[in-house]
């Protein structure tokens, strides 16, 4: 199983790439704990890391594929993998399609997963509380929705045009959205999908 997970901040991509990973028995690759990673390990590039994902900026494309694609590939010799928040510009969708193609192997479906952005901010807030992510203030939710929109956001349409997308309500229970992902990808919404 190939998919990837593509949605605002807050919608649940952690959580339900965690478990998709786990039913599908492929590897959930996580960009934005793989570049926190290496922000904690505080190398130059860590920190340069570190200021993007503070200010609620993405990080640059080639420092992100340049980290990503060895993981991706290594994945890939392994069964396949949940992408979580990678691609998320056009460019590295652009740059993980022609490592696919290279590979030989094609993504199963896009995932969007998406919520109003209200319900959204309340999550994060309160995750903000427990977590202390640097970037859950409500200013820098603010400025990732607005990056989201204008950055992640023709990604729905360029996977929609490749017939791979599927549309997720992720304003509801885990329990449920996990529930609704799966009858998503069985209903064959995506023609290439079949069950397992
Ligand atoms: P969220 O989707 O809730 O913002 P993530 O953990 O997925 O949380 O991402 C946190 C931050 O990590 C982003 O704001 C960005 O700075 C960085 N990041 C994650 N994935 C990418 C990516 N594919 N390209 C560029 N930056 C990324």
């Amino acid at each position: 199983m190939r998919l990837l997970l593509l949605a605002p901040p807050g919608a649940g991509k952690g959580t339900q790439g965690e478990r998709l990973a786990a039913r599908f028995g492929v590897r959930h690759i996580a960009a934005g704990d793989q570049l926190r990673a290496e922000a904690r390990a505080g190398t130059p590039l860590g920190r340069q890391i570190a200021g993007f994902q503070e200010r609620g900026d993405l990080v640059p494309d080639q420092i992100v594929l340049d980290m990503l694609i060895p993981v991706v590939v290594e994945a890939a010799a392994h069964g396949g993998y949940i992408l979580d928040g990678f691609p998320r510009t056009l460019p590295q969708a652009t740059a993980a399609a022609e490592l696919g193609a290279r590979l030989d192997v094609t993504l199963d479906a896009t995932v969007y997963l998406h919520a109003p952005e209200t319900v959204l901010t309340q999550r994060l807030l309160a995750r903000a509380a427990q977590e202390g992510r640097t970037d859950d203030t409500a200013d820098v939710i603010r400025h990732r929705f607005q990056v989201f929109a204008e950055t992640t956001g023709p990604l729905i349409a360029y996977y929609r045009g490749r017939g791979i997308l599927v549309e997720v309500d992720a304003d509801q229970p885990p329990d449920s959205v996990t529930a609704g992902i799966e009858s998503a990808l069985s209903h064959g919404e995506t023609p290439r999908i079949r069950s397992g």
